[in-house]
């Protein structure tokens, strides 16, 4: 290892940007992370070192789950001292959720961890794997004065880098797949690389750098809709060891008034289930009180997710969940931003 140049880890566990087609049936599976990078010999014009992991057997990301992100975190923690910077390979399809979780796992981040992928795999002749790969690279080695610029976990896509746990996946045929709609970019791509760095993730580094492995996944989500039944709802919440539920309203954080709705909730937030209000927008935030038809919501207890997406509501409660945190600090937990993830 050349010990002037930076050190970038990269963490390979699967997606399109790896992937190759089957023979017989013609579907995309993930192959393995040597192709992938022989089939850019322009990564060793780069000025850092790159070291690779990568998973036993890297996956479509449709199939990550708590124990996926785990794994991805102990790679990062295992090599926290030695690298400066980490760029994690990941199928655009679950990427938001992912990343989104890794960004409350890994507390008092003082690197970055830039997750990347593609549409189209990195031997299509028009594929966009190579410019995402080698700027997320760039990005992962920015310094100044010696220390690591970015120290939090972002998303690099199609020429912008996000806050992680403010994006979404939108788009499934663009190679701007991704959107963050209530937070600025980090940075953007074009002749120059520009940071934006009054909205980069400012951590306290005097504090010890904490991994976060334990994620209870005893919860629900569902998105109300016009019509949306009694049964249903009942149904959720007779789910065996349901700790908490997340719901996507409408808009400003509105719902149905009817009372059987408001009884069941009221019913379940007296049993300790908490209750997660998120609009369905992709844009903006839940105030509740503001009509209403969110009202009684506020009234009987229900946690405000404020603009937060749904991937970093989902990984939020994963986190708070695990942490064994009381019922009265819960709620107020919630609502506070602990990773930048709400405003
Ligand atoms: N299905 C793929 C995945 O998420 C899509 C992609 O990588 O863009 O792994």
């Amino acid at each position: 290892m050349n010990t002037s140049k930076v050190n970038i880890l990269l963490i390979y566990t699967g997606g399109t940007i790896g992937m190759v087609k089957d023979f017989e049936t013609g579907a995309l599976k993930a192959f393995d992370f040597k192709t992938l990078l022989d089939n850019i010999p322009e990564i060793k014009l780069l000025d850092c070192n790159i070291d690779t992991v990568s998973f036993k057997e890297p996956i479509d990301s449709s199939n990550m789950n708590p124990e996926s992100w785990v794994q991805i975190a102990e790679h990062i923690e295992a090599n926290y001292l030695k690298f400066d910077g980490f760029v994690v390979l990941h199928g655009s399809d679950t990427m938001s959720y992912t990343a989104s979780a890794l960004s409350f796992m890994l507390e008092n981040l003082g690197k970055p961890v830039v997750f990347t992928g593609s549409q189209l795999p990195i031997g299509d002749l028009r594929t966009d794997a190579k410019e995402n790969l080698i700027t997320s690279i760039q990005v992962a080695s920015l310094q100044s004065k010696g220390k690591p610029v970015i120290k939090e976990v972002c998303l690099y896509f199609e020429y912008k880098l996000y806050r992680a746990n403010r994006t979404t996946k939108l788009n499934a045929e663009d190679f701007q797949a991704f959107s963050s709609f209530n937070y600025h970019d980090l940075a953007e791509s074009g002749v120059h690389l520009k940071i934006n760095t009054e909205y980069l993730y400012k951590p306290n580094l005097r504090k010890r750098f904490v991994v976060h492995k334990k994620l209870d996944h005893n919860i629900a989500l569902f998105k109300v809709f016009p019509g949306i039944t009694e049964a249903f709802i009942q149904s959720i919440f007779s789910t065996n060891n349901l700790k908490a539920v997340i719901i996507e309203t409408y808009g400003a954080g509105n719902c149905t008034t009817e009372p059987w709705f408001l009884e069941i909730l009221t019913k379940n937030i007296s049993k300790g289930i908490h209750i997660i209000n998120i609009t369905q927008c992709v844009g903006g935030s839940v105030m509740m009180g503001h009509y209403e038809t969110s009202s009684a919501l506020k009234k009987i207890g229900v946690i405000s997710g404020k603009d937060i997406t749904t991937e970093a509501a989902i990984g939020k409660l994963m986190f708070m969940l695990g942490q064994n945190i009381s019922a009265n600090m819960f709620k107020t937990m919630y609502e506070t931003p602990l990773r930048g993830e709400l405003s």
